[in-house]
């Protein structure tokens, strides 16, 4: 039986589902939650052939009736506002209605458009995520977060618009390139480097998970989505600018500043900007003195073995301090030369700090560039 974890959050929480075979049950499962019998579902054209067929059957096999079903374009080009546009008129077009559900089956691509689509079509329908990569089960589809791209930057189009169930069915983890598994295995390392055992575990089994191992990857699932429940029940909207939701920015102020630099264009995923994004974070806590020089070491080392980079120089393509420093400031609020970061003492003691000085960020990065 998959493992059930719930999102408290009152009228609008939400359960996780997590386990094998969930697309072929996936009628049964979210038949009760929803107001009709009508679904539309969004897919990519990579996931589709590979997953539709199951989900369509699970689907039906419980009398649910699938309107359409929109493939759009595999990448994070269909994260703009032109195929929002085009997902929007055609549901409208197969016949979408306020008690209408859209199930989004990918990564977080189609998930954050088919969540943003949902969010405002109508001024809302029913939404259910059914993740098929390693980050969208352990991150993207858990938290109500949906949104595109603008020419201004990343995500800054979106809505909170929280699921009525996510099935994350680990059996669609097996046709996921293994870049793709690594990649996702990044945000399982950063829930550990904020859990705290967790960490201990990803130690031990973490090259299990990223050569597939079913057991290894349903306990990184789990364990991932638990920890996001929690964090985003107590900080739904990322209220909070110490605690919360805050806390799962680790690795992503020094990630979303290589992601940019590198342009979105593949030659560095999320995961593994992340991933390099983590190793900078714990070399910067030890430089600040809140843990010891060996403390990054290990953090680089475990990610290393995982089969991620870890380093700046790990990274294809050269990213220069200025260009990294500017993406982090324009991020920031920068007041006297400070800026704000996630930091830890170690695994599990992982604190923001709005006071890092501009210097030791930048004497960081030409040591390490
Ligand atoms: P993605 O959706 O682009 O998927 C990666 C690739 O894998 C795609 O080419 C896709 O077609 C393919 N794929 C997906 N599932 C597959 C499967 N089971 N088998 C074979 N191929 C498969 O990327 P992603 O890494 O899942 O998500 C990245 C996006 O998530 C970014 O846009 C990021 O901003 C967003 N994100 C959102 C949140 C949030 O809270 N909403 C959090 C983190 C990331
Ligand atoms: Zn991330």
């Amino acid at each position: 039986p998959p493992t059930r974890l719930a999102v408290g959050l009152g009228e609008r929480g939400y359960d996780v589902l997590v386990g094998p075979g969930l697309l072929g049950r996936a009628g049964g499962l979210v038949a009760g939650l929803l107001p009709s019998r009508k679904v539309v579902v969004i897919t990519d054209s990579a996931v589709g052939p590979l997953h539709l067929p199951a989900l369509r059957d699970g689907l039906e096999a419980a009398g649910l009736s699938v309107l359409t079903e929109i493939a759009v374009p595999p990448g994070e080009g269909s994260k703009d506002l032109a195929r929002l546009s085009d997902v929007l008129e055609a549901m409208l077009l197969a016949g979408l209605d306020r008690r209408t559900a859209v199930v989004a089956l990918g990564g977080g691509v189609v998930g954050d458009l088919a969540g943003f689509a949902a969010a405002i079509a109508m001024r809302g329908v029913p939404f259910v995520q059914v993740p098929t990569t390693l980050l969208a089960q352990v991150d993207s589809s858990v938290g109500g977060k949906t949104g595109v791209n603008l020419k201004a930057g990343k995500n800054l189009a979106g809505a909170f618009h929280q699921p009525r169930i996510v099935l994350a069915d680990t059996d669609t983890l097996a046709t996921l390139p293994p870049r793709e598994l690594r990649a996702g295995y990044a945000e399982v390392a950063k829930h550990g480097l904020l859990q705290g055992p967790l960490w201990d575990w990803c130690e031990a089994h973490g090259a299990a998970v990223v050569a597939g191992d079913t057991a290894a990857l349903t306990h990184a699932v789990v364990e991932s989505c638990r920890l996001k429940a929690d964090v985003v029940a107590a900080d739904e909207r990322e209220e909070s600018a110490e605690g919360g939701r805050a806390l799962l920015n680790l690795g992503h102020t020094f990630g979303h500043a290589i992601e940019a630099e590198a342009g979105f264009d593949g030659s560095v995923l999320h995961g593994e900007a992340v991933a390099v994004g983590l190793g900078l974070a714990a070399a910067l806590s030890a430089r600040l003195g809140h843990c010891s020089q060996e403390w990054p070491s290990r953090v680089v080392a475990h990610l290393a073995d995982c089969g991620l980079p870890a380093r700046l120089a790990d990274l294809p393509g050269r990213f220069t301090v200025d260009a990294l420093l500017g993406r982090m400031a324009k991020d920031k609020k920068n007041r006297d030369g400070t800026m704000r970061f996630v930091l830890m003492r170690g695994a599990g003691e992982c604190f923001t700090s709005a006071d890092v000085p501009r210097a030791a960020v930048e004497g960081l990065l030409r040591d390490e560039g």
